[in-house]
C-alpha cells in the first residue's frame, strides 16, 4: 500500500475528505441502486458539490481546487469502494469537465463547469452508438447547420447518467465539414425537445445510475452549445483525444478502490473462518491469493500513479494516451482477477448477498469493457509504443549485438530483400 508518508499531508488530507464524504453515503443508496429502485441519485452529486470535492483538477475561478491528477487518483480509489456506479457519476464531472475545461468558452465553462461542480448541473457523455462503441469515428450521428443552430438526429446508447443529466457531451459530425475526423464535433446538448431518453437496459452491475439510450430527433443545438463555439468546429477528434486521458484514468483509480474493498473484507474473513482445525488463511492456497491480490493492487497503484504524474507534466500526448491505456488495462484486469480471488476465498457466501463481493464482481465485470475495451488499450499501447520506438536508433548499449552470432549478418533476414 502506498504509506501516508509516500503521499505527503496534503494527499492525506484529501483522502480522509473522501473517505470522509464515502462513509456517509447511506447503505440504503447502495442497495437501492443494485435493486434497479433508483433512476439517478442526484442526492449523491449534490452532497459531493457541497463538499467541494467534485471536479478537483479544475481552476478555482471555475470551482475546482487546482489539484494534480496524481491526487485524484487517491481520491478515486476512496470512491470506488461504492463499486461502479456512483464513482462513475462523480468521473463524469472529471471527464465532461476536461472537455468544457480545455475547450470550451468562458461563457460555456460558466454555464455548465462551475454548476458542475457544485453538483447542481448533472452531465453524461454520448460516444457509444448502437452500431458500435470501439471504432469511434466511424459514428454516424450527424449535424446540419443552418445559420446558428445545428439539429443533431442520431442515437447513443449505454449512456451513464442518461436518464438524470441536464446535458449531454455528445460527438457528432457536422454535415459539409468533410471526412469523420475532420468532421467531428463536441456539443453540448440540453435536455429538452428532440432528445428523447429510453431506459432499456437490464444491466448485469453498475445499476441505479440512470443507464440509458439517447436519440436525438432533429434536436436543435445553438451555436453557443458547440464546444468551443465557432472555433470548436471539427475540433471534436481533439477533445476526444484529451477526454480519455479522464475517461481511462478515472477507471484505472477506481478500479483499485473495488479490489481493495472485495479483497479486505476476504482477507478478514480469511482471519476468522476455520477448515480443518486452521483459520483458512493458513492455507497456502488462500494466503498466497491474498499475497497476489496485495502484490496486483500495489503495481496498479503505482502505474495509476505513473501514468497521472506524465499527464500533470503534460509529457507528449502520445506518451500520456500510452501509459493511461495501460493503466487502465492493468488496473481493471488487476481488480477482475483481485476480486474473484475475494470471492473465492469466501467460499460459498461470497456468491450470496450477505457479502457485497458479489455486486463488486458484477460491477467489475464492466470495467474492462467501458471507457474503450481492454482490447482497444492494446491497440492504443502497442501502436504508441511503436511510435516512439522507431522514431529513434536504439539508445545506449547496442544489446543486439551481444550474441554470439550477431557478426553474421546475413542470417539476420526480415523477408523484405
Ligand atoms: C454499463 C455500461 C456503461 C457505459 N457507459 C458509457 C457512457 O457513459 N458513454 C458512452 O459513450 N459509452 C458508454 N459505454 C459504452 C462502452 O464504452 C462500449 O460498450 C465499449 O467501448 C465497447 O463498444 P461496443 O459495446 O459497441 O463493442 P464493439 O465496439 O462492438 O466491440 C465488440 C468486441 O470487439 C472487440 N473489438 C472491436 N474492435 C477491435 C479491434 N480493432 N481489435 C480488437 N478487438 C476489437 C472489442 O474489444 C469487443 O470485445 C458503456 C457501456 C456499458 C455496458
Amino acid at each position: 500500500m502506498l504509506t501516508d508518508r509516500t503521499l505527503g499531508p496534503h494527499v492525506t488530507a484529501l483522502r480522509d475528505e473522501v473517505r470522509d464524504f464515502v462513509a456517509a453515503i447511506p447503505r440504503k443508496l447502495l442497495l437501492d441502486m443494485d435493486a434497479d429502485l433508483v433512476r439517478f441519485p442526484r442526492e449523491f452529486l449534490a452532497e459531493a458539490g457541497r463538499r467541494h470535492l467534485l471536479g478537483l483538477r479544475f481552476a478555482q475561478r471555475w470551482g475546482g481546487r487546482a489539484l494534480p491528477w496524481t491526487t485524484e487518483m487517491v481520491a478515486l480509489e476512496e470512491l470506488g469502494v461504492l463499486g461502479t456506479s456512483l464513482p462513475c457519476l462523480w468521473s463524469l464531472v472529471s471527464i465532461v469537465g476536461e472537455a468544457i475545461h480545455e475547450f470550451g468558452t468562458d461563457e460555456q465553462k460558466e454555464r455548465f463547469l462551475t454548476p458542475m461542480l457544485r453538483g447542481k448541473l448533472a452531465v453524461a457523455e454520448a460516444l457509444t452508438e448502437p452500431r458500435g462503441g470501439s471504432d469511434f469515428f466511424a459514428a454516424t450521428t450527424l449535424a446540419r447547420r443552418q445559420g446558428d443552430t445545428f439539429f443533431l438526429s442520431g442515437q447513443k446508447r449505454f449512456v451513464v447518467g442518461a436518464e438524470g443529466a441536464d446535458v449531454f457531451l455528445v460527438y457528432g459530425r457536422v454535415a459539409g465539414l468533410g471526412d469523420a475526423k475532420d468532421a467531428m464535433t463536441a456539443f453540448l446538448v440540453e435536455r429538452g425537445e428532440g432528445v428523447e431518453v429510453h431506459h432499456v437496459y437490464g444491466l448485469m452491475g453498475t445499476r441505479g445510475g440512470g443507464t440509458g439510450r439517447l436519440v436525438f430527433k432533429e434536436a436543435r443545438v445553438p451555436l453557443a452549445n458547440v464546444l468551443g463555439g465557432e472555433a470548436g468546429l471539427g475540433r471534436g477528434t481533439e477533445v476526444f483525444h484529451r477526454m480519455m486521458v479522464p475517461e481511462r484514468l478515472t477507471s484505472a483509480g477506481g478500479a483499485v478502490g473495488m479490489g481493495r474493498a472485495a479483497m479486505e473484507i476476504a482477507a478478514r474473513y480469511a482471519d476468522r473462518r476455520h477448515a480443518f482445525g486452521e483459520k483458512i488463511r493458513r492455507f497456502e492456497g488462500v494466503s498466497f491469493k491474498i499475497a497476489e491480490s496485495i502484490t496486483l493492487l500495489d503495481a496498479a497503484r503505482a502505474l495509476n500513479h505513473g501514468a497521472a504524474r506524465a499527464a500533470d507534466l503534460g509529457e507528449a500526448p502520445g506518451t500520456v494516451r500510452r501509459l493511461v491505456s495501460e493503466a487502465k488495462k492493468f488496473a481493471t484486469e488487476a481488480a477482475w482477477t483481485v476480486v474473484n480471488h475475494a470471492m473465492q476465498i469466501l467460499g460459498g457466501i461470497g456468491y450470496t448477498n450477505i457479502y457485497p463481493v458479489e455486486r463488486l464482481l458484477r460491477d467489475t465485470r464492466l470495467i474492462t469493457i467501458w471507457t474503450g475495451t481492454n482490447e482497444i488499450m492494446n491497440l492504443v499501447i502497442q501502436h504508441e509504443y511503436y511510435r516512439e520506438l522507431l522514431q529513434q536508433p536504439p539508445m545506449g548499449r547496442q544489446v543486439e549485438a551481444d550474441a554470439a552470432g550477431a557478426e553474421l549478418p546475413d542470417e539476420k533476414v526480415y523477408g523484405t530483400e
